[in-house]
Parts: structure tokens; sequence; C-alpha cells
């Protein structure tokens, strides 16, 4: 596991320390049609670095963006609580910054619209950035006006050259996905209004790291972020992260909250100091906490492998539920193929009817669960369970139970 001259992305440094590696894996969106199972898929290494100096945990750039996102299967819309969560933050962020008409709110990877049709329901008007053009149009039709872009300085710079500053600029779940950070952090300073605010939220790496969440690594996150990693990193492109919240999103996210540093109106809140001392406390300023987590990981496989060896032995069918880009990680580093799962279930039509890249199970709408009567139905987006049990709470009408996988195998009666 040599790497050579790959550098870290926020410092620069040159990366020489693997935090796990998950062996090679397709893209975990390349879902496949029936015709293409006869065909070759690449797989890329799935190889997880740590920089010694600044503490960003990364993956290597193994496939351009422009492959992996021109074209993407992952609808926000698709998830009923993920859409409260959007409800929720707009509710809250047109309180907290006085949004209204005269305001301007830009998200990035604004994905369908499933949060910037909030603000249009208020009347602040919105401009979302999304390089997918199949889940633009989707934006597109809510009447969401979007530029089919990646976000970088040079768009930054049209924006704010045509008057176009944002006073609130979102990012979900984007920052990961981004393979030049630090030209993205500057276009964010770029199209920031004088008083505006940035709001970004990502998975916590500490919440990874104790929980297992070793599936929510794919090659389409490219980095892996601590408050030890960021804060810093802002303030060096002139931006000062005021306040952070701890979210249970995602398996528990961070939603920080960010500002020019010229923009003293905003003092740096007491929970920014707090989190920064958790995570010293959990060591994450520390190389060794950093190396402890692949022993962990593989841990967490031989477990899984035993609950599914064993349910095949006594007879058991069953399904999963779900086909999220982190089952697929999931999927092929155990190696469960149809000699596990009969098959898996998707409410998102766009997956149903193909298969799962690498392992190929087959992808069905949730309605098969009821025709099959599996006696098991592993939880794939397991950060969703509660809705997921709740939605198909029928399957205990034969006996069937839910099992969730991460941080560890717990079956549900
Ligand atoms: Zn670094």
């Amino acid at each position: 596991m040599e790497v050579s001259g790959t550098r870290c992305r926020i410092c620069g440094s040159e990366l020489r320390h693997p935090f796990v590696d998950l062996g090679a894996s397709p893209l975990c969106e390349s879902f496949l049609a029936a015709s293409e199972c006869n065909r070759m898929e690449p797989f890329y290494p799935l190889c997880v670095y740590v920089c010694e100096r600044c503490f960003l945990v990364q993956l290597e750039e193994y496939v351009a963006p422009a492959e992996i996102f021109s074209q993407y299967a992952y609808f926000s819309s698709y998830s009923e609580s993920w859409l409260r969560h959007a409800r929720n933050y707009v509710e809250m962020a047109v309180e907290r910054f006085a949004l209204g008409r005269e305001s301007q709110v830009i998200e990035l990877a604004s994905n369908d619209g499933y949060l910037l049709q909030y603000f249009l329901e208020k009347g602040v008007p919105v401009l979302g950035i999304e390089p997918a053009a199949n889940v633009a149009e989707a934006a597109m039709r809510k009447g969401i006006s979007t530029e089919v872009r990646f976000f970088d300085v040079e768009l930054a710079r049209e924006l704010a050259g045509a008057g176009r500053r944002a006073d609130l600029l979102i990012g979900n779940n984007v920052l990961a996905q981004v393979p030049d950070l630090r030209g993205f952090v500057q276009g964010m300073k770029v199209v920031l209004a004088p008083t505006g605010v940035i709001t970004l939220e990502f998975p916590h790496l500490l919440r990874l790291m104790r929980e297992n969440q070793f599936d929510t690594i794919y090659h389409e996150h490219f980095s892996y972020f601590s408050l030890t990693a960021i804060d810093p990193f802002f303030r060096s492109e002139g931006l000062t992260i005021f306040d952070v919240e701890e979210l249970p999103t995602h398996g528990g996210s961070l939603r920080i909250f960010a500002r020019h540093s010229e923009d003293d109106s905003r003092p740096v809140g007491d929970g920014v100091t707090r989190l920064l001392g958790a995570e010293r406390d959990a060591g994450l300023d520390r190389l060794e906490t950093y190396s402890a987590f692949s022993e962990q990981v593989k841990e967490t496989k031989r477990r899984l492998l035993d609950f599914l060896i064993r349910a095949k032995r006594s007879g058991g069918r069953i399904a999963g539920y779900g086909a999220p880009g982190k089952g697929n990680t999931l999927l092929n580093y155990c190696g469960i193929r149809t000699d596990f799962l009969d098959f898996t279930v998707d409410r998102n039509p766009y997956k149903q009817g193909r298969f799962t890249p690498g392992t190929r199970i087959p992808i069905y709408a949730p309605e098969k669960l009821r025709e099959a009567k599996p006696d098991y139905v592993l939880i794939l987006p397991w950060n969703l369970k509660d809705e997921i049990m709740e939605q198909e709470s029928h399957i205990r009408e034969w006996g069937g139970r839910f099992v969730v996988p991460i941080p560890e195998v717990r079956v549900y009666p």
C-alpha cells in the first residue's frame, strides 16, 4: 500500500498513513441494467489515508467527478425524513438570518430542489447549482432556477459579477465530493455577500470512527471531515466558523456556520471551542487514533458475515432494503451477493429493475417484500432505519425481522 506523491487536499503534505483499505470496488452509483450484466465492470481501489499534518481523512481521486456526477441516481426527495430535515432547516434559517424577498439563497449541489423548494414557498429568491443534469431537471420542473454546472471560483466570480452574492450559501453533503477543496472554499468566499452566512453539513468523522460507519466511504466521497481539520482550513481562506451543531443525519453530521473573517457581527460561539475540545479528547489530533480504525472495520465485517452464514444455514431467506451508495461499499467489501441476499428493494424507480454494482443483486420495488416474504430484511441505509421499519412494518405479519448491520449487527423482532 505504497502511495507515491499523493498530496493532502487541504495542506499539500504527502499522504503516508493509511486509515483503512476496503479493497477494490466499482463506483457505488453505477447500477447495472440487465443487458449490462454480461460485461465487465471497472473496479477502483478504495484505500483511505489520513494526513499527518492537518488530519484530513481522504481518498485519492481515482475517478473524475465529471464521470461520477453528470448523471446521478441519487434523488434527495425520495427520503421522507430528509425532506423533513430540509423543511426544519429552512424554518430555522429564515428566522435566524432574517431572510426575505430581498435576500439571495444559493445552494451548492442543490440536487432535485428538495431544500430550495421550501425557501421558494416563503418567497425567498433561490438559485441552485447542480452538475447532474438529470436531477437538475427535476428541480427546474419545480420552478427552481438551477445552473447545471460544477461550482468553482470561476462560476463564483460570474455570479458575484452579475450581482448575485449569497446572503445564505448552503452546501449539504457536497464538501466530501469536491476534489479541489481549496478552490471550492475560495469560490464560497467570492460568492458570499459581505455579511452573508455559509452553512455546510457533512458526516462527522468522529461518528464514522466511533460507530464503524466504514460503508459511508466510497469513491464519490473524496474527504471525511472533523472540525479539527476544517476549522483552520477555513481560517486560512478568510472564513471563520462561528457556530456548529451536531445533527443525527447520515449517522451523525456536523452543520457548521461560517462567515467572512472580516465580518465581526457574529462572534465565535462556545460550541466551536467545545467541539474542538471533544475531538481532541477523542484523539483526533493524534495519528495512533486513526491507525486503530482498520481492525475495527475487519471485525465488523466478520460479525456481519457470521450472522448471515448462521441465518442461511438455518434455512432463513434474506432480502435487502435499499440500494444506497453505502450499501454498495458494504456488500462489495464483505463479499455479499445473491448467495446471501436474494434481492433488494428500493423506492427510487431509477434503480428498480437494475442490479447493484459489483455484487449484482437484483433491485425491485418495495412491494416485492410482500410477495417474497423473507425471514430477514437487511436495512442497507441504516441511517434511515426508523423510517424504514415503520414503512415496512407489515413484514412482521409473516414473522419477518429487520436486521441493521452498522454499528454492529442487530436484529429487530
Ligand atoms: Zn493535510
